[in-house]
């Protein structure tokens, strides 16, 4: 699988459409899969891959985390579904569907397709699961989501936002044996004390001891790639000549607007 990392900074981020990116900025999350896969379609997704030369009609599925702004915006969406040679399937929960905000036209032009937690299927290529995520969105029907994406015999973690994991997903994962050859997971919060943002998204101490868990419990292996992910502003926008500090210790990768990975 080739990721590619269209934004990563949580909200806070640069959100407006003609935002200048100054070097070391962040967009809002976005993450493309081979040529044909995105996931979540925030702001600058689709004018940022279009700067980097991929082919954005290419794009026929599209997985969405949770409608915050920094993960779904509906014109970024429109984008995508305007510039696609055939109609885009559309994932999300199915309690989302609702928080979208498209007009029944605007709808028409893509097939909204919604999941359940714990629900596996099988698109472009992937086997696709849906695991609920610790996090809030939307209405009271909305469940934001992580997924686990399966392809060419390589299993991804995709879990922005959500901090820790809930009972049900831990217990999943480790009833179906799942192990990872790469893991996304968000580092929101970072090292900052007593944030306010604890209840639903990472801090590094949090990280530290689910990566520890993962690997006790058999689901990460040791050569497993660690991306983190959806970066918090603060605390993430002051950091100098790259010094991610313990998430570098962490063992993990620091994902930047433009990065490029093969797992
Ligand atoms: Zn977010
Ligand atoms: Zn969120």
């Amino acid at each position: 699988m080739r990721l590619l990392f269209l934004g990563t900074g949580a909200a806070g981020s640069k959100n407006k459409p003609e935002a200048e990116i100054k070097e070391g900025q962040r967009r809002c999350s976005s993450m493309m899969i081979d040529h044909n896969i995105l996931v979540d379609v925030a702001m600058q997704s689709f004018d940022y891959a279009t700067k980097l030369g991929e082919d954005t009609g290419a794009i026929t599925d599209i997985f969405l985390s949770h409608t915050h702004r920094d993960h779904y915006v509906k014109e970024t969406l429109l984008a995508y579904a305007a510039a696609a040679g055939q109609k885009i399937n559309f994932w999300c929960h199915e309690g989302a569907v609702a928080d979208l905000g498209l007009s029944d036209q605007e709808a028409a032009l893509i097939n909204i397709c919604p999941v359940k937690c714990m629900q596996k299927w099988e698109t472009a290529g992937m086997t696709v699961t849906a695991l609920p995520a610790n996090h809030l969105a939307g209405g009271p029907r909305q469940q934001p989501l992580h997924y686990i994406f399966e392809k060419d015999g390589k299993t991804l973690f995709y879990g922005c936002d959500g901090g820790w994991f809930r009972a049900d997903t831990w217990e999943y994962l480790r009833a179906k044996n799942v192990v990872f050859n790469a893991m996304i997971l968000e580092a929101t919060v970072g090292e900052l004390p007593g944030n306010f943002r604890i209840g639903t998204h990472n801090t590094v101490p949090m990280l530290r001891l689910l990566l520890e868990a993962l690997r006790e419990n058999a689901m990460l292996p040791r050569d497993a790639i660690r991306i983190a992910d959806h970066l918090g502003v603060p605390p993430y926008d002051t950091v100098q000549k790259d010094d991610y500090g313990l998430l570098t210790e962490l063992g993990m990768t620091v994902a930047y607007d433009g990065l490029v990975m093969e797992i």
